[in-house]
């Protein structure tokens, strides 16, 4: 079985094609997505409704929260708070339910998938080092546990000791040892490099495969630009920042 792991679209739907495409040319048959599928980009209702038309596994990220729910976003900064105000308004109260109604973290096939951290999920913190990777670890029965919202594609290994976060172009899985991966970002990468990025994760060969792609990123600025979203939101496209 091989999966595309999808994270962190950010209602880019540029990125989210070229990665759908890409995930069928690499001869996946199954497809989970883990959070934030809508914010800071301009087309929310089409990448939601891209992903529920799935029906695929979907993890909750904090701007699914955020904009699911009616409450005022906590800890944004005031682009993305921005972006939250505008995503609410092109969603229908359904979208919104259906975001509402995600969960925090989910078992898929015989791996874990989760926007955060697995310790307090819902805590939203982040993980680029090995110490909070540690804390995570401690929750993890799979040998696997896919994770996004740094938009930073690292790996941590735990066996006697936590190691990591690396970049990694592909894992290869070893017994004894447990993995906690960050698949990086569909829609808003944040590692220095603006291509989209995503995992293919090979389960009979026990291979993890960071995949990054080209995809247009002007038209996404454009109609970020055109939307009125705040311009340092298309800006960090092109620098994947
Ligand atoms: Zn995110």
């Amino acid at each position: 079985m091989r999966f595309g792991i999808i994270a962190d679209i950010h209602a880019n739907l540029e990125g989210l094609q070229v990665v759908l495409e890409d995930i069928k040319k690499q001869g996946c048959t199954h497809v989970a997505c883990l959070g934030d599928v809508v914010g800071y980009g301009a087309n929310p209702k089409e990448c939601l409704d891209i992903i529920r038309g799935m029906n695929i596994p979907v993890v909750k990220g904090n701007h699914d929260e955020y904009i699911g729910s009616t409450e005022d976003p906590e800890g944004f900064n005031d682009a993305a708070a921005e972006a939250v105000t505008w995503s609410r308004n092109q969603l229908t109260h359904d979208d919104r339910k259906w975001l509402r109604e995600l969960k925090y973290k989910r078992f898929v096939a015989n791996f874990t998938i989760v926007h955060s951290t697995l310790d307090v999920p819902e805590r939203w913190g982040y993980v680029f080092e090995k110490l909070q990777a540690a804390s995570s670890f401690t929750y993890q029965t799979t040998q696997v546990c896919f994770f996004g919202h740094t938009h930073v594609p690292l790996a941590f290994i735990k066996d006697t000791a936590v190691r990591g976060g690396s970049y990694y172009p592909v894992l290869r899985m070893e017994a004894g040892r447990k993995y906690f991966v960050n698949v990086g970002s569909v829609g808003q990468p944040r590692d220095g490099d603006p291509r989209a990025g995503y995992v293919v994760f090979d389960i009979a060969a026990q291979t993890i495969e960071l995949r990054r792609l080209e995809y247009d990123v002007a038209t996404a600025q454009r109609k970020i630009r055109d939307a009125g979203l705040p311009e340092r939101l298309a800006r960090r496209l092109a620098e994947g920042r």
